[in-house]
């Protein structure tokens, strides 16, 4: 282990024992029995900033007995009781948070500032869920029975495994995790290899805020082989995946043998609708903001941006200029609003889907390669007359790849929003309330975010449809996700009034 540079990171914060290596399982800081180790980078200088063990099957299992075990004490203390751990967990959260940020930034690459923010926005999950853990409410129903009084019982559903990507190492887990323990389930974690750190910082401060020993643990290993592990196990009985829309189709399959409970967040590729009464700097400006936040990393990037024809020309000189004013960075650093790409490999995808629309005619109006600050890096880009034989088009470029197109009339503009396998997020832009509606009723979106770039939160239920997943998280339905509804019928009561 190159001990140089993993003290580093351990230095730079404030307490560096929220810098662990090792798996988290029953409460104990594990080893991969099998010495397989994973080596975990910095993506702007290419650093190594630690190692994690890939654990072995016998250990993921472990795992699974652990869940086991502490779900019959988990699950048996009161909603109340729950709730004043998780907001132990919440303020340990805020109190860390610069040293979650540090974390984060490292190994993800983010500006520290996004950082933070996801520490809060991360954190907001908890504290909104350890609150729903409270309003579990069951039902009455209004009896058919002669002499029976008839309801419905909430209950956790049991042990929970939670895999979760790397463009939101912090949050992604929470939004699961929270509602999961408020609920009385017990988790098993995978986070992505790519930014494991975030992940075991969280269980570092789960155990601080009196999360007893098997109720949240992270597993980490070959990504393939923890899945089907998890997916096979009976006693797993449900699955919350965000990441790609091919690992949710496979987790999917995978889960299928066992029935579980399967909850998926997947990719997007969002359109951003302007309409002609908009004003073309406003909206150009709105659009950067949906399109750069995380380099273009984030399953909300507005990727296709449609803009109407009558002022078309004019959005697309503002967005340029307000392109050109972005900063491209080590995050680490002030004054940065894009950081690196994860991985050579984003960068190489990123490459390939301009190169493929210029190839079919599209034009490059910014996005100057040769400027860009390391080999991890990619300039904003800039491209218009897209159209929907392009890649830029069809995958979700997860990069910093905005691509525009002009468009003649509403109805057309649905046409093509419509156009792709994804239905995640879209954005529209118009004051005007006749399109306003129109557009809201014909876009096939889980989201929809009218003159506004913020739209996620804790209140609200974030999901798609399409192939952009099942379920939803946060909100008063995302704890429903972890809870079973139990029908009963309480017989020969004798005479029951009312019921
Ligand atoms: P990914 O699908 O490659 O990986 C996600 C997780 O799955 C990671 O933990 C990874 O280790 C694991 N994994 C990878 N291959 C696997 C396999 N063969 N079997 C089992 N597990 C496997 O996704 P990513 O690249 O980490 O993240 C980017 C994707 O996540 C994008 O598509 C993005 O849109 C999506 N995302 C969606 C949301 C949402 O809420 N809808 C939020 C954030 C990211």
């Amino acid at each position: 282990m190159n001990m140089k540079l993993t003290n580093t990171l351990s230095t730079m914060l404030d307490d560096p024992r929220l810098f662990r290596q090792h798996a988290y399982v029953n409460g104990k800081w594990t080893h991969g029995d099998g010495g397989r180790e994973e080596t975990v980078f910095d993506p702007a200088t290419g650093e190594v900033i630690g190692y994690i063990p890939w654990l072995e099957a016998h250990q993921i299992r472990e795992a699974v007995d652990a869940a086991d075990a502490a779900f019959v004490h988990w699950r048996a203390l009161r909603a109340d009781e729950r709730a004043e751990r998780l907001m132990a967990w919440h303020d340990l959260l805020q109190a860390h948070r610069e040293d979650l940020a540090i974390i984060m930034t490292l190994e993800q690459g983010k500006p520290l500032p996004d950082a933070r923010g996801e520490v809060e926005y991360g954190a907001s999950f908890v504290r909104w869920f350890a609150e729903e853990g409270k309003r579990t409410f069951g039902e009455t129903i209004p009896s058919h029975i002669p002499n029976a009084a008839l309801g419905t019982l909430k209950e956790p559903v049991g042990i929970a495994t939670l895999i979760t990507p790397w463009n939101f190492p912090l949050a992604m887990i929470t939004r699961k995790a929270a509602a999961a323990l408020a609920a009385g389930c017990t988790v098993v974690v995978k986070p992505a290899g790519e930014t494991p750190f975030s992940a075991l910082a969280l269980a570092e401060l789960a155990e601080r805020a009196g999360i007893p020993a098997g109720v949240f643990n992270v597993v980490l290993g070959e990504p393939a082989e923890v899945s089907k592990i998890l997916c096979a196990e009976e006693r797993v009985k449900a699955l919350s995946f965000t990441g790609s829309t091919r690992v949710g189709r496979l987790l999917l399959e995978q889960s299928a043998q066992t029935v579980k409970r399967v909850s998926l967040e997947l990719g997007g590729n969002a359109p951003f609708i302007v309409g002609p009464d908009m004003d073309p700097k406003e909206a150009a400006f709105a659009a950067v903001a949906a399109k750069f936040q995380t380099a273009g990393q984030d399953c909300l990037a507005a990727n296709r941006i449609l803009v109407h024809e009558s002022i078309h020309d004019e959005f697309v000189e503002h967005f340029a200029e307000r392109m050109a004013a972005l900063t491209v960075g080590n995050g680490m650093e002030s004054e940065v609003d894009l950081g690196p790409l994860i991985h050579r490999q984003a960068v190489d995808k990123a490459a390939a889907i301009v190169d493929d629309a210029i190839s079919r005619g599209a034009t490059l109006v910014a996005g100057d390669q040769t400027r860009a600050p390391g080999e991890n890096f990619f300039m904003p880009v800039l491209l218009t007359g897209v159209t929907p034989q392009m890649k830029v088009w069809r995958e979700e470029n997860f990069a910093p790849v905005a691509g525009v197109t002009a468009y003649r009339d509403d109805d057309e503009v649905i046409e093509m929003a419509n156009d792709t396998e994804y239905g995640l997020a879209a954005y529209v832009y118009t004051h005007d309330i006749r399109r306003i509606w129109k557009l809201l009723r014909a876009l096939e979106y889980g989201m929809v975010s009218v003159n506004s770039v913020k739209m996620t939160g804790p209140p609200v239920p974030f999901g798609g449809v399409k192939q952009s997943g099942l379920g939803r998280e946060g909100g008063i339905t995302g704890i429903d996700e972890y809870l079973e509804t139990k029908y009963y019928c309480l017989g020969a009561l004798g005479s029951v009034s009312g019921s």
